[in-house]
């Protein structure tokens, strides 16, 4: 199926050289930019809008001028139905491609979100033991020494991971990045940021003149250039792209869910806890579930968390198909894309449960376990990476302006490359970089001899490349991560098995560490 969807976005790709003569000279430049979604995605592309000096360099360097308040040309507004970001929820996220583009698009930035994380040093994989009796409480499958395998790669993969002997690639909690990310916004556009907005509508405002954003409190917004949806797995925008209309049953959007589901438990550290130099992430195997302990940096200065996560497939489901003799109502496949499901005391049973249920080795998963202070639910869900209208669509009536798609609301990727965050940042970049180019077109002042004119393209033959860019890499990390996830929880003996040893040759075979910097 991926190979198909792949085979036919490049015979799409290919089909654009025909569009991309078609410019449209009348083209005028975005200035105003509504990003709906103040999570990783969003937060990153209102960065590289605007507090980028690399991402703007050439449209400043052809003359380009302020607009507003912004130094940079464009004006982001943020609107999040979140009442305030907070730094309490999600999950831990190891971040490496990701944190090296923070680099690309604020320097600052990313050392900032550098010194609030934790360097990765290691990947564990281990497994129970097949045989009872022995005195091992594991068998150790597979080990990653994360520097050792970007320098022993090299190439690219060196190149941006490994900067001046540091190497990028840390652990970090969800809400302590967001907060670094808020914190570090440019004064002007933090006034811009608004929470419990939840987008519930996308028009034309008169005249032509734009597009006007609806939220749930019968506020109206704009008019923008541009919406950009990062509204995550349950996106509006992308139900906007697919049907021209926002209902507000979120059931009626296109994330599939894939029939697995992740407990997970933080507990945060103590003033007293020595601070780690550096984190590890271990993965414990067992039959029809996997369990994954790690340390993660919680801000510049505070005590590192730790996360113990449990992965087990719903027994509703046979893969992504609900089994047709379940009496049980569909309400109990929740999801959370609002990373606000906090079940507080109730789950650390039944996460201890499931570790004693599948024979997951829970020497350091169960302690985690039993002391923390937070616990999620959640399924795991992700998208078709084939829609016939792509990641964007032009508002009928706007004067010609577009919503286009980022992070996990134009690629829901379950999480078990721990990629969902990295590509988010990507994209961000990719996009900035797309809509300071279009904002460079005609731009001549500060051109030297020899300087080349920026060929004229249409926005939106900008967007479709864009998405050409991201689109790849996208589907294949969802790829591999759908079938990461159902090996990982393969529910039968033999499934386990076929696991283990899978996960044993990739190791020695050096398949693994190839699959982990692909996707990163
Ligand atoms: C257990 C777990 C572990 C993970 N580990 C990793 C990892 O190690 N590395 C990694 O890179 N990724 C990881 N991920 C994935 C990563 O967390 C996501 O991919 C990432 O958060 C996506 O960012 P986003 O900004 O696209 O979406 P989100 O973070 O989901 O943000 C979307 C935002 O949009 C808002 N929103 C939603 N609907 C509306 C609306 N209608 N109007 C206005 N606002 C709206 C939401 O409130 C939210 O703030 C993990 C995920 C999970 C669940």
């Amino acid at each position: 199926y991926f190979l198909l969807a792949s085979a036919l976005h490049f015979h799409e790709a290919a089909a654009l050289t025909f569009v991309k003569d078609q410019t449209n000279p009348s083209s005028h430049p975005i200035r105003r930019v509504a990003v709906i979604g103040a999570g990783i995605a969003g937060l990153s592309l209102a960065h590289a809008l605007e507090n980028s000096p690399d991402c703007a360099e050439e449209y400043l360097r052809r003359g380009g001028r302020a607009f507003g308040d912004s130094e940079f040309g464009v004006q982001v507004s943020l609107f999040d139905s979140r009442p305030s970001l907070d730094r309490q929820t999600g999950a831990g996220v190891q971040i490496n491609g990701g944190l090296s583009v923070l680099g690309k698009i604020n320097q600052d930035l990313q050392a900032k979100v550098a010194a609030a994380a934790l360097p990765l040093s290691n990947i564990r994989s281990r497994t129970k033991p097949w045989f009872g009796g022995g005195r091992d409480p594991f068998w150790n499958l597979l080990e990653l020494n994360i520097e050792d395998v970007i320098r022993k790669t090299g190439g690219d993969a060196e190149k941006e991971l490994i900067e001046g002997g540091q190497v990028w690639c840390h652990t970090i909690m969800r809400g302590a990045l967001q907060e670094v990310l808020v914190e570090q916004l440019p004064k002007a556009l933090s006034d811009r940021t608004h929470f419990q907005k939840r987008l519930i509508g996308i028009k034309p405002a008169a005249g032509d003149e734009g597009i006007m954003c609806e939220f749930d409190d019968n506020s109206l917004y704009g008019p923008f250039d541009l919406v950009v949806g990062c509204d995550g797995i349950n996106s509006a925008v992308r139900q906007y792209i697919e049907t021209s209309k926002i209902s507000g049953n979120a059931r009626e959007r296109s994330a599939f869910y894939s029939g697995i589901r992740i407990k997970f438990a933080i507990k945060d550290g103590e003033p007293s806890d020595p601070m780690p130099e550096s984190a590890e992430l271990r993965q414990y195997f067992g039959d029809g579930a996997y369990a994954l302990g790690g340390v993660y940096g919680n801000g510049e200065g505070r005590p590192a968390s730790k996360g113990a996560y449990v992965i087990v497939k719903d027994d509703n489901y046979f893969g992504p198909f609900r089994k047709r003799d379940t009496k049980s109502s569909p309400e109990n496949v929740g999801e959370n894309p609002a990373w606000d499901q906090n079940t507080r005391v109730d789950a650390r049973e039944s996460c201890i449960e499931i570790l004693d249920k599948t024979g997951v080795p829970d020497i350091e998963v169960g302690p985690i376990f039993r002391d923390s202070n937070r616990f999620f639910e959640l399924g795991v869900y992700f998208h078709n990476p084939f829609s016939f209208n792509g990641w964007k669509r032009e508002v009928k009536q706007s004067g010609g302006k577009f919503c286009v798609l980022a992070g996990d609301a134009a690629h829901a990727m379950p999480p078990f490359l721990g990629q969902g965050s990295n590509q988010a940042i990507q994209d961000a970049y990719t996009l900035a970089k797309k809509i300071f180019l279009h904002n460079s077109y005609h731009l001549t002042a500060g051109l030297e001899e020899g300087d080349e004119e920026i060929e004229m393209k249409n926005i939106d033959v900008l967007l479709k490349e864009y998405e050409n860019v991201r689109w790849f890499p996208t589907t294949s990390i969802t790829a591999k991560a759908v079938f990461l996830g159902y090996l990982e929880t393969g529910q039968t003996r033999f499934l386990s098995k076929f696991r283990d040893v899978f996960f044993f040759m990739t190791g020695k075979l050096g398949i693994a560490r190839k699959v982990f910097l692909d996707s990163a």
